[in-house]
């Protein structure tokens, strides 16, 4: 059994409701409030992640008190416990919302001795789950557990799924928030992160009648996870913030050069590591648009669409700023900071581009517009953005084998033909100009386009067939998702077939989970 540490630092640390009462309500200077998981006597495991197991130290075969952790099924009195947060939610203040369906189960140290965070998802109710159940549906957690994998192996800052169960419960839930609510499979994972500490929690903290709440948890962060930070008073909290916005366009790059929408990035989602968090109504994005969202909630106003994500971080890593100003008091460090973003930013992400295109670094004059022109024939072709640059790939290495078919959701109208062949020259062009000066190469543009993504219209898939009791194409999933730029598994790697367009699920989803 690897060590789970009893007496977690977090709530030792900080103020903390050691009531054990679930029952909803406002828990003003508490930063966490100890909670049991529900003891679901029938949950039974579907899958345990081997690798991650491996390296927290479990041994396998599994002996029945890890199992029964797994499940959430705990006899002792383990001081679980879920934490409190704030945060803004589409644009506005959302007042105390917390861990509503995800609960403390321990630490455990890694054969590195890095302290990971252990949580159930989905084992039951806490004072923060206002309305809600605090339990999670199969199809929620099977898309959480295969995403937070799929994202770890593309090379994207991510929370871990360790392990995922059936609890044996069925749970109402109205999907298309049509007043048809239907018995779903109910299901818990386990995840794990360095901390699932998010910009929300220095929001509820700053908004504390306890002046000192706010301090003490920057600074019991900062000495935990920012141990790079040797600068002391207002110039530590400015530099904690300086980290969080890297880290923070570091995570978005990632989320641009893959694909990933996430759908509801709220800043209570927004992790102060730039981890991936909170996998809910996300898509990898098929068809290239900037303005597509994949969270139904966000139709209105598109607020979370592909496009966006970088300035809604920005605007996330604003409130956050709002948060700790009190630490600082000094408007225009922060906003020197947050002006900054920009041009670091679009720094990155010309790099990036650049990257998938083969070239190995961005050189503003010579190639603003090659980009541009990228830019302007996406969106006019809308090709599928994964299969764009496995064709090109082709292209590079046999012009025979490259298909436009491969990526075009819909037919070339002889203009875009002619912009698609433009390109091309164009392409072929630079890279025989470039490849003379060794800035060409294949390798980097291999490691950048993965080939292999978790489309929705599979997870729909696994999913539907899971709730049948058939897990082969989640563990086929699982498989592939590994080695994303490999060509294995070629039948996963197509476009999405026709039947799956406009099905609730496949393109577009709520955050019913
Ligand atoms: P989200 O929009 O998923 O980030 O969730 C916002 C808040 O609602 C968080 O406090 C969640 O923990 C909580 N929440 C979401 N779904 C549920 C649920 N089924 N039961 C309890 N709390 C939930
Ligand atoms: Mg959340």
């Amino acid at each position: 059994m690897p060590e789970i540490k009893i007496n977690p630092t977090f709530i030792q640390e900080f103020p903390t409701d050691i009531s054990y009462n679930n029952l909803p309500r406002a828990t003003p200077n508490r930063m966490a409030t100890l909670v049991y998981p529900v003891h679901f006597s029938r949950a039974e495991l579907i899958i345990i992640n081997y690798e991650l197991a491996a390296e927290f130290g479990i041994e396998i075969p599994l002996n029945s008190r890890v199992e029964a952790f797994l499940n959430a099924q705990v006899s002792e009195q383990l001081a679980t416990y879920a934490t409190a947060y704030s945060g803004h939610q589409f644009g506005n203040w959302a007042g105390q919302l917390g861990d509503g369906r995800a609960i403390f189960a321990g630490e455990i140290c890694d054969e590195n001795q890095k302290l990971w965070e252990i949580q159930w998802k989905g084992a039951g109710s806490t004072p923060y789950s206002r309305r809600g159940d605090g339990r999670a549906v199969l199809r929620s957690t099977i898309r959480e557990y295969l995403m937070s994998e799929a994202m770890y192996h593309l090379g994207v800052p991510t929370s871990r799924a360790l392990s995922m169960s059936l609890t044996g419960e069925n749970v109402m839930r109205d999907m298309l928030y049509d007043g048809n609510p239907k018995a779903e499979k109910g299901a818990l994972m386990v995840r794990t992160a360095e901390s699932f500490l998010r910009f929300g929690h220095f929001e509820f903290a700053a908004l504390s009648s306890d002046r000192s709440l706010l301090k003490k948890l920057t600074d019991w962060t900062i000495k935990r996870y920012f141990t790079e930070i040797t600068s002391i008073d207002k110039n530590k909290y400015l530099d904690f913030f300086e980290k969080v916005r890297d880290y923070t366009i570091e995570m978005i790059i990632e989320w641009y050069r893959v694909g990933f929408v996430h759908g509801v990035m709220n800043t209570d989602n927004m992790s102060i590591l730039g981890l991936s968090i909170d996998y809910g109504p996300y898509a990898m994005m098929e068809d290239y648009d900037l303005d597509f969202t994949s969270n139904t909630t966000d139709l209105p106003g598109k607020r979370y669409a592909f496009g966006k994500q970088a300035s809604i971080a920005h605007w996330n890593l604003t409130a956050l700023a709002n948060a700790l100003f009190p630490l600082v008091n000094e408007v225009v460090a922060f906003q020197k900071i947050l002006d900054e973003f920009e041009e670091i930013f679009w720094n990155k992400f010309d790099q990036m581009m650049m990257h998938k295109l083969g070239f190995e670094d961005f050189i503003p004059e010579k190639d603003i517009d090659f980009l541009k022109e990228w830019q302007i024939l996406m969106m006019d072709i809308r090709p599928d953005f994964t299969l764009f640059f496995v064709e090109l790939m082709h292209w590079v290495e046999d012009k025979n084998n490259f298909n436009p078919n491969n990526f075009l959701y819909q037919p070339l109208t002889p203009q875009q033909q002619v912009k698609l062949n433009h390109f091309l020259e164009n392409y072929e062009k630079k890279r025989n100009l470039e490849q003379a000066h060794k800035r060409f190469n294949l390798e980097i543009m291999q490691k950048s386009n993965p080939k292999f993504i978790l489309r929705n219209y599979l997870l729909f898939q696994a999913t539907q067939e899971a709730e049948q009791g058939n897990f082969d194409l989640f563990f086929r999933l699982n498989e592939a998702l590994k080695n994303p730029y490999s060509s294995e598994f070629p039948d996963l790697q197509q476009k999405r077939p026709d039947w799956a367009d406009g099905v609730p699920g496949c393109s577009m989803l709520s955050c019913s989970s």
